[in-house]
């Protein structure tokens, strides 16, 4: 069942992947065909790695940043926004730093993850459980779709998962700081923002995390986003 839904997905990437001439009118009404059938998608379950899907993302053709996170939070309401708790305040704050606008976040984004899924608590209890490769593989054809039909000019990369997915498995020291590209997209590495990680409790990565800010800050301003 688990590969029938991969290879269904996967199929799925590659329709969506290779028509990029079509119009913004048109990608747009496919975007939305897409975010059905990730809502629609249990993979997940029927894999035994969570007990329920309530796929979590927000956004529309024409946002030219993607934030991409590991997973989402847990979120009990009928339709959550992404990023609305600690980590957005924070994502906020680091935007506003790059020199974007106060809404910036949930107007100019779209905002998605590697796994689209809460996949629930860690089994320290501190934070959540990240996602495993075989669940992020999963849920890799409706990541690639949503890049395919977005289009952004920009992903920002949160963590080290979401780095390791576009970049390759590096430390994230040898990442922020630095920019990539995924396609056409820019791939801009960060910290996650959740404050669960240590990792910016090291003074040298606050410097990173600066030269990342202001690397974003000059990409922002040469494209005008
Ligand atoms: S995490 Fe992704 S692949 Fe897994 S059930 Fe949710 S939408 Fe489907």
């Amino acid at each position: 069942m688990g590969a029938e839904n991969e290879r269904t997905g996967e199929a799925m990437a590659h329709r969506v992947a290779e028509d990029l001439r079509i119009t913004v009118e048109d990608r747009q009404r496919r975007l939305e065909a897409h975010q059905a059938a990730i809502r629609a998608c249990t993979a997940c379950v029927a894999a035994g790695f969570i007990p329920e899907s309530r796929p979590v993302f927000r956004g529309h053709t024409g946002q030219r940043i993607m934030v991409v996170g590991q997973a989402p939070a847990e979120h009990r309401e009928e339709n959550p926004i992404p990023y609305s708790g600690a980590s957005g305040r924070t994502l906020r704050r680091w935007l506003a730093q790059a020199g974007f606008p106060e809404d910036a976040l949930h107007e100019r984004c779209y905002l998605t993850s590697l796994t689209k899924c809460f996949p629930g608590p860690s089994r320290s209890g501190k934070g959540d459980r990240a996602p495993s490769a075989r669940e992020i593989a999963l849920c890799r054809p409706h990541l690639e779709g949503e890049i395919a039909l977005v289009q952004p000019e920009v992903i920002l990369a949160l963590g080290r998962l979401a780095s390791t997915y576009f970049v390759g498995n590096r430390p994230l020291a040898q990442l922020v700081g630095q920019s990539f590209t995924h396609g056409t997209a820019v791939v801009v590495p960060l910290p996650h923002p959740s404050g669960v990680s240590h990792w910016l409790n090291v003074p040298a990565h606050r410097a990173l995390l600066d030269r990342a800010l202001a690397l974003l800050d000059a990409i922002r301003r040469e494209r005008g986003l």
